[in-house]
């Protein structure tokens, strides 16, 4: 059996306290919740597991659900669940590249098992356009570029494979799931220009069906993807030279 790259990003633990919160005429519940350890809200509406929307901060004077801020989409994604800032799925919306809200990924096994109500498998499943937003959403500019890593001589910072990544997939065609991840990956990092240097880290390769990359920071996506169009976006003269030899 060939051996296969693990998805190589982390899911979140979640824990919640409920408790009683007095509004203005009567007592209802919320919820004080933590996310690997960090307070993610102070007054969370209660949530189920099978709850495609959640709110973060609740109505503090009435306490119905919808009526407070901050809400999350929830969609299922292989063996994950993933947390959307809502807003970020609507292209009209602008953001700073800067200061996006970030993007929750929990193991659907563990899912049902934190939140105790509600089955994670009537959530809905992330859709391709979805796929797209996210990524062309948390894909740096390529501005931001520092250094590639393996080195590539005609682009140094990493510069031009952000700006063609971003602008093929900004263009229509198709990006899918692939079931069958390629065998051998490269991992690709770019440096980026921001507090903390984080870089982004990609892996691509080839399965019988052609070339598959999964983005597993900046963006973070848990699947390989492959289609016409991460092919155009990884097809590149300096990543097939990176390539191991021998396949396809
Ligand atoms: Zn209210």
């Amino acid at each position: 059996m060939p051996e296969f790259l693990p998805i190589p990003i982390k899911s979140s633990s979640l824990t919640y306290e409920p408790y009683q919160f007095s509004g203005e005429s009567y007592f209802f519940w919320l919820w004080r919740v933590e996310i690997d350890g960090e307070v993610f809200s102070k007054t969370m509406s209660p949530i189920q597991a099978s709850d495609a929307r959640v709110e973060r901060y609740g109505c503090t004077n009435c306490g119905v659900a919808g009526d407070g801020t901050g809400f999350y989409a929830v969609r299922r994604l292989g063996g994950r669940v993933v947390w959307i800032y809502e807003e970020l799925l609507d292209f009209e919306t602008v953001r700073e590249f800067e200061n996006l809200p970030e993007f929750f990924v929990f193991d659907r096994n563990d899912y049902g098992a934190m939140l105790g109500a509600g089955s994670d498998a009537e959530l809905p499943e992330l859709t391709m356009s979805e796929m797209r937003t996210l990524i062309l959403r948390y894909l740096p500019p390529a501005s931001l570029g520092l250094y590639i890593n393996p080195e590539c001589p005609y682009d140094p910072s990493g510069s031009a494979l952000l700006k063609h990544v971003h602008l093929v997939l900004s263009g229509s065609g198709d990006i899918t799931p692939v079931s069958e991840p390629p065998e051998r990956p490269i991992e690709i990092r770019i440096g980026l220009d921001l507090p903390g240097a984080p870089e982004c880290c990609w892996f691509v390769g080839k399965n019988d069906a052609g070339t598959c990359a999964m983005f597993a920071a900046f963006p973070k996506l848990p699947c390989w993807l492959g289609g016409q169009q991460i092919a155009t976006a990884f097809d590149t003269p300096g990543i097939e030279r990176l390539l191991p030899q021998g396949q396809n």
